[in-house]
């Protein structure tokens, strides 16, 4: 259901799932700042050089033509820090149109930054660079920035400040989100949300029959699931999502609405990436927790379209999620440190040694691993490690590293892993270079002064992130983090 009258007007949108919206392209000349080729030929199967046509240019920055199916702004709701918000929905963004690959998978293009929807609120509909420079993670396609300002809080003092404006088109298979539902359940449009329901059935969940009587419980069975894994990758990367509010949990367990992110860096539990989140709510730590109570919240919204015995199945099946999630955490904290899967429950108590050595030691979560499997353990066991390897240095000193060694040695040995066996492996899994908001912060800066370099440098860099590469090192990205890395601060309002 789509509502496609009074286009842009900001309101309170009854009934439906989107409204029609024109996207208001910047006023001043754009500059193409990035564009994933990675994006644009696997996903998009479309030819590098593409980037050199003024209609691909134009389509990417907001420019609608007369042959583009209308743009549509969706309507959703959400739990933002603990409190039902209402309607949300899409205030700064747009959805293009759907893209049907070669492989048959429909990709979703997203325009973030395009202006003022009916979901705008008190926002001005459009987003600055600092929000928009990304790593080429599947879904962002191109990020374009104008001479068009707009005023944001600044990152240190809270003043105001005129910043440029930017647009990134991004994609997805779908974009929807727990709120997406929980709009529809609040305000009782109980065909909308069964049609919507449906809807994610016929296209995302395939195998789901259709018309089975149960097929909304298989589904939320699947989203449970689907979260309690996203959720684990997420814990072994360190990676913290910032604002993991209905609003931003994708219905697809696709990691989407980053905005004040940040990879741990020395193992703090508490790490909270977003100084906006007083609380530290959305803490490192506290993401599994975070992640059942936005699928506690998604299971009200079921409750109109269940039956009451369905609804107490849906408990039960929440109720798995610890499981699933435990599960998937330990298998990849077992793969991190190089031992083979099934994992066990002594598998389980290397893993928890090791965190609380890099806990005690504050030691940087992402290169303990990566340098843990670079160095030979009969070098690790010999004391002789080299100076470059910083993190294991630290890790080092702690009176009871020795004793997870040996214990270490001891499982390897059971398990018949050679020593290159498992520094192979190690590598694999555990990244050397990750975004760390330092390397995004001195990119941004750059970019601000119209010198790209170091974005492209970051999209070239973190396409590998598993291999050590030549320009990454002369740049510091594996080095101890500068002095002032950690007073950079990232918020919500961008
Ligand atoms: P977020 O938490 O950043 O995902 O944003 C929450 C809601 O605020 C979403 O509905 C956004 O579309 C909306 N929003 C954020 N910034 C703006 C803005 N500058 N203009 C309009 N809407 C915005
Ligand atoms: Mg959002
Ligand atoms: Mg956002």
């Amino acid at each position: 259901p789509i509502d496609s009258n009074k286009f842009n007007i900001v309101k309170n949108v009854q009934d439906v799932l989107f409204s029609v919206v024109k996207p208001i392209p910047f006023n001043s000349e754009i500059v193409l700042v990035a564009i994933s080729h990675d994006v644009l030929v696997e996903c998009l199967n479309l030819i590098p050089s593409v980037e050199e046509s003024p209609v691909f240019i134009k389509f990417i920055s907001g420019h609608q033509s007369p042959s583009f199916p209308p743009a549509l702004a969706h309507r959703y709701g959400g739990h933002q820090f603990g409190y039902w918000s209402g309607q949300l929905g899409d205030g700064r963004a747009a959805l293009l149109g759907t893209f049907i690959n070669e492989d048959e998978n429909g990709m979703e293009l997203n325009l973030k930054g395009s202006g003022v929807t009916p979901y705008s609120r008190q926002g001005d509909g459009r987003s600055v660079l600092r929000s928009s420079v990304r790593v080429p993670t599947s879904r962002a396609l191109s990020l374009v920035l104008s001479k068009d300002t707009v005023i944001r809080d600044e990152f240190y003092n809270g003043n105001m400040k005129a910043e440029r404006g930017a647009m990134v088109v991004r994609i997805a298979p779908s974009w929807f989100r727990i709120g997406s539902l929980e709009i529809l359940a609040f305000n009782e449009e109980i065909r909308q949300l069964k049609s919507l329901l449906d809807y994610l059935i016929e296209h995302h969940f395939r195998h789901i029959n259709g018309d089975h009587k149960d097929r909304y419980l298989m589904l939320f069975d699947e989203i449970v699931n689907g979260t309690a894994h996203l959720i684990s990758a997420w814990q072994s990367f360190g990676f913290t999502h910032g604002v993991c509010n209905t609003d931003n949990f994708s219905l697809l367990s696709i990691t989407i609405d980053y905005g004040p992110f940040g990879f741990l860096e020395e193992y703090n539990l508490d790490f909270v990436p977003n100084t906006s989140d007083d609380e530290g709510r959305y803490s490192y730590t506290k993401q599994p927790s975070v992640g059942y109570y936005n699928l506690d919240k998604l299971r009200v919204a079921l409750n109109p379209v269940l039956t009451y015995d369905q609804q107490e199945t849906a408990k039960i099946i929440l109720d798995g999620y610890y499981d699933i999630f435990n599960r998937s955490l330990l298998q990849r904290f077992t793969q991190k440190l190089g031992l083979s899967l099934p994992a066990s429950a002594a598998d389980a108590k290397l893993v928890a040694m090791f965190l609380s050595l890099m806990q005690q030691t504050r030691s940087d979560f992402t290169l303990s691993f990566r340098q843990l499997g670079e160095t030979k353990l009969d070098d690790l066991l010999g004391g002789a490690i080299e100076h470059s390897q910083w993190a294991l240095t630290r890790l080092k000193c702690h009176p009871k590293f020795d004793l997870f060694l040996d214990k270490y040695q001891m499982r390897l040995e059971e398990q018949g892993i050679s020593d290159s066996d498992r520094r192979r492996e190690m590598c694999k899994v555990n990244p050397v270079y990750v975004l760390r908001t330092w390397m995004a912060y001195n990119a941004i800066q750059r970019a601000e002064e119209n010198d790209f370099s170091e974005v492209k440098k970051l999209q070239r860099v973190l396409s590998s992130p598993f291999n050590r590469q030549a320009e990454a090192e002369n740049a510091g990205y594996s080095s101890t983090p500068p002095p002032w890395a950690p007073s950079i601060k990232v918020s919500c309002s961008s």
